[in-house]
């Protein structure tokens, strides 16, 4: 039975009739299961105006009560991880158990976000001048609106509005087009919570919807997730709109990979974060860096195990990984094997012809592929593939190595595979990406650090979630006070001191 995903307005489906329309699929066999609706400027409107109405009340809540909305929406959202995983597979390609693990890290944020009264206490220093008291609080933005990738339907929006909302904005999610069911799940769960009607909103589309919501004279501030063109975009045309915004994009993740290191450890890791929901992750790794002594190694451990991996449907639990989102996305990834042959490198592992578990009839399937003897000249270096593609470049010491991984124009995620303590210490030190792993390889930091990348891959000065999320979330107030008290009086024109 084909569904119909609808906009969620008001704390409730938004029953009006869509001028245009988008097909989602079922990535495993191809198969249009259903068709979402998308918002024009009448349908943004409506939700910005929801959201509107919605804000001066629950800025108002008190922060005890908001948190235990948070702790019910909390409670549910652990009751319902397996239907919510179920749509993200059905929807994505990835496979059941990964997209488990996609809510599990959303949930974690919320977990974060139920501690908010301990995460919005201000300062307060007594006495900064004789009997004045100096004190900060903060206090929420207004609306303000997410706009997330296809790539993690649920865990990238729970980044979000877990946050946003429990400092006490009220929110308008635009997620992506391609797997937009969960979005909907996650506002059924929010109503059921208690949450008010209006704080929770969801419009789906492309650009005319994200258009809207950038122009939008009463959205605040704009959180985006996706691809690097589309957030330099959306954080040049929402500043231009006097928003605040933060625009994580695109990545290119390497592993370096020293000769100290335990191979078999580090041959796992490629081929667990280069595979893993099919290379469909903005933190997985796409290039090994080998030092040349152990590449040949190193290639042949990941050969072997590339060999054993099992690619079929996302509900098969047989499956280690899915098919790519969609048709179009495939042919694209595909067309970096040839382009990276033509261009002077080895393919070593062809995950064209790698085999599927059954419903390969008309999905988006492409196997594991490995490229070697990559330079960083070549185009399937240089573009983010953003598939099952996994390239290894040769380097002759580890400053070649850092100076590879430097000069890259992203800096989302990287990882060092190594046994030398000092080198993994200078590493860390030296390298120009935002998030480190040591013999880690996706090294997403948990909730209650922040996420987010250096260079071409976040615009803006704010990660996601943790003490930067609270931060994105909330403008400061600093109060000076003085009671009244009749040694106080007098006139001074000076500049006020502390005296
Ligand atoms: P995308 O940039 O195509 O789309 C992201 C969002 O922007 C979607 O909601 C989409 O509808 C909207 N959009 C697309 N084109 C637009 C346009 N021209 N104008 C306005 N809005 C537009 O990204 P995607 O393909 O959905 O997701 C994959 C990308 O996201 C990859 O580049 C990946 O690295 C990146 N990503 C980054 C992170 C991170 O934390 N840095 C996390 C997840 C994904």
């Amino acid at each position: 039975m084909s569904k119909h995903v609808t906009h969620w307005i008001g704390g409730k489906p938004f029953t009006g009739t869509a001028r245009r329309r988008g097909d989602i699929y079922n990535p495993a066999t191809g198969e249009v299961t259903g068709t979402v609706d998308f918002a024009g400027a009448a349908e943004v409107d409506a939700a910005v105006a929801a959201a509107s109405a919605a804000f001066p009340a629950w800025r108002d809540t008190s922060v005890t009560k908001r948190a235990s909305v948070l702790f019910r929406f909390r409670e549910l959202l652990h009751a319902n991880r397996e239907e919510l995983a179920r749509t993200v597979s059905a929807e994505h390609g990835k496979v059941y158990s990964d997209a488990l693990g996609e809510v599990s890290r959303g949930l974690e944020v919320v977990e974060f976000a139920c501690g908010i009264p301990h995460l919005l206490k201000g300062g307060y220093s007594e006495n900064v001048s004789t009997k004045v008291d100096a004190y900060s609080i903060l206090q929420p933005l207004g609306v303000v609106a997410g706009i997330t990738p296809f790539n993690f339907p649920a865990m990238v929006p729970m980044w979000m509005f877990p946050i946003a909302i429990a400092c006490g904005n009220t929110f308008v999610l635009k997620p992506s087009e391609k797997d937009p069911s969960a979005a909907l799940l996650l506002a059924e769960l929010w109503a059921e919570a208690g949450l008010p009607e209006g704080v929770f909103n969801v419009v789906h589309g492309d650009k005319a919807a994200v258009d809207g919501l950038l122009e939008h004279a009463d959205v605040t501030a704009v959180s985006f997730v996706g691809s690097t063109p589309i957030a330099r975009y959306i954080y040049e045309t929402a500043a231009r709109h006097g928003k605040r915004v933060q625009a994580l994009g695109g990545a290119k993740n390497h592993m370096v990979v020293l000769p100290d290191a335990d191979l078999d450890l580090a041959a796992d890791a490629a081929v667990s974060a280069g595979f893993g929901s099919a290379g469909e992750r903005c933190m997985a790794i796409s290039a090994v860096v080998a030092v040349e002594s152990i590449a040949d190694d190193l290639v042949e451990r990941v050969q072997d195990r590339v060999a054993r991996l099992r690619v079929g449907p996302g509900d098969d639990e047989r499956s280690e990984m899915g098919p790519l989102v969609t048709g179009p996305h495939r042919d694209k990834v595909a067309s970096y094997l040839e382009s990276g042959v033509r261009e002077g490198a080895t393919l070593a592992i062809d995950g064209r012809v790698h085999p599927v578990l059954c419903g390969e009839n008309g999905g988006f399937w492409l196997g594991p592929s490995l490229l070697d003897h990559v330079a960083p000249e070549m185009s399937c270096y240089r573009d983010e593939i953003f598939g099952p593609v996994l390239s290894v470049l040769r380097v002759p010491t580890y400053d070649a190595a850092l100076d590879l991984v430097n000069a890259n124009p992203y800096g989302n995620g990287t990882a060092i595979f190594t046994n030398d303590g000092g080198a993994a210490r200078r590493f860390q030190n030296e390298v120009e990406v935002g998030m480190v792993g040591i013999n880690v390889p996706i090294p997403v930091p948990m909730a209650f650090y922040s996420f987010g990348g250096w260079k071409a891959s976040l615009f803006g000065d704010s990660h996601a979630h943790g003490a930067e999320g609270v931060h994105f979330y909330t403008r400061t107030k600093a109060v000076t006070a003085r009671w009244l008290d009749p040694s106080h009086g007098g006139v001074n024109l000076g500049f006020p001191t502390n005296g």
